[in-house]
């Protein structure tokens, strides 16, 4: 890929992503396959007043490995000098960069139970660092590359020597990263749209979104009481505006765990635990789904649903016009960095605590009665499309329309 765009991309990262500050720390979380980024963000980081910048390179192959291998003993197991390292970045409140690029069903061999219970011990042990970089105690960044492996699953009758260079084409340009733009001022300005409709839908402080379209989809999602719309940037404890994901495209809020009632039908296939779940629709009735199909992989999407009381319900909402960047691209990437910021999208299981007032600091049963999911999952699908119309009901039963043929009237 073109070295003048991949350094704007890691100036992008940099400067906007994590925006990081002069003498902070910069932690890079980084598969071995993005090394030609990863140097370029470390080169950036520098040039943007970074005391460090401390590079974590990581590999799919090599971990699919340690699960194929290793004892449960060993994978349950968090090192010590692991645990320090989390420390380290904590205590510091280093400003963190992970580059995504899952290779879509590597893991689909290996047995969900020890994935399961590793999971489970890494919680236990370094559930703090997850806590402190939910809670933005620094300023973090998820942005992503491609490995030649990822690149071929989005891109399968392409040769393979031109894939690669094809999803970065896509992922610059979802990025809005172009040959002759200045990608920070443009996202200064996108932030700023999406500040300006997290606003407008704040102080309408909606009841009820009502979503209708000719592909079936006839569904009332409630809201819970004082919500709040977020997306785009957000303010870590250091103070520092930063932009968690990049890229993206969505408004969302908290839907309340046991109203919405109807009917939704997915517009996107949804990749799950390796799985292509195609065709589906689900049934709401009080807040749970009651009746579901699919026309492939439906036992996935039962397993899904079966996985805990919480992942029948929906934990977000999501709003995204249907003219963005992404969606224009019409490539399913089998990344939710991406394919949840190409249309309108729900999930299925927890709920953000921040989509709440005082959401930080209220407890798990307060937060229970106010209508908050609780589940160990949160998976996005989407049913976005060009002639979908949505209508708030305000507290006092009065309408607006906020969708009209598939995008923001405001
Ligand atoms: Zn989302
Ligand atoms: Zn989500």
């Amino acid at each position: 890929m073109n070295h003048k765009l991949l350094k704007k991309f890691a100036d992008l990262a940099v400067k906007v992503g994590v925006n990081v500050q002069k003498g902070q720390i910069l932690v890079v979380n980084s598969p071995v396959d993005c090394s030609e980024l990863t140097r370029l963000i470390v080169e950036s980081g520098y040039e943007a007043g970074a005391s460090f910048v401390m590079v974590r390179y990581n590999d799919d192959i090599v971990n699919k490995t340690l699960y194929t291998y290793a004892s449960m003993e060993v994978l349950t197991d968090v090192p010590q000098y692991m645990i320090e390292q989390y420390k380290f970045i904590v205590e510091n409140k280093a400003a963190v960069i992970s580059i995504s690029a899952p290779t879509p069903g590597l893991m689909k061999d290996i047995d969900p139970l020890k994935m399961q219970a590793a999971a489970k011990a890494a919680n236990e042990k370094i559930g703090f660092y997850r806590k402190h970089m939910m809670s933005n105690g620094a300023q973090w960044l998820v942005i992503a590359a491609p490995t030649l492996s990822w690149a071929t699953k989005v891109f399968p009758n392409e040769a393979p020597d031109k894939v690669v260079d094809k999803l970065w084409e896509a992922i610059l340009s979802a990025s809005r990263v172009t040959e002759d733009n200045d990608p920070v001022k443009d996202w200064h300005l996108h932030m700023d749209k999406l500040a300006k409709h997290n606003k407008m839908l704040n102080d309408f402080n909606f009841r009820t979104l009502k979503f209708n379209n000719a592909c079936g989809t006839d569904l009332t999602i409630d809201l819970v009481e004082n919500h709040i719309w977020g997306g785009g940037g957000e303010t870590a404890k250091t103070g520092v505006y930063f932009a968690p994901n990049i890229p993206t495209e969505e408004t969302f809020t908290m839907p309340h765990s046991h109203k919405v009632n109807g009917k939704v039908v997915a517009t996107m296939p949804l990749n799950y635990q390796g799985k292509l779940i195609e065709e589906f629709y689900l049934v709401f009735k009080d807040g749970k789904v009651v009746d579901y199909d699919a026309k492939k992989e439906k036992a996935a999407l039962k397993s899904l649903l079966e996985l805990d009381e919480g992942s029948s319900r929906l934990g977000e909402v999501a709003l995204i016009s249907y003219d963005s960047p992404i969606s224009n691209t019409k490539i399913l990437f089998y990344n939710t960095l991406f394919d949840e910021n190409a249309s309108c999208h729900l999930a299925l299981g927890n709920a953000y605590t921040m989509n709440i007032l005082k959401g930080n600091d209220l407890s798990e049963e307060e937060l229970l009665a106010k209508g908050y999911n609780k589940s160990i999952t949160h998976v996005d699908f989407m049913f976005g499309s060009s002639d979908m119309n949505i209508v708030g009901i305000k507290q006092d039963g009065s309408e607006v329309q906020i969708f009209k043929d598939g995008n923001f009237v405001f």
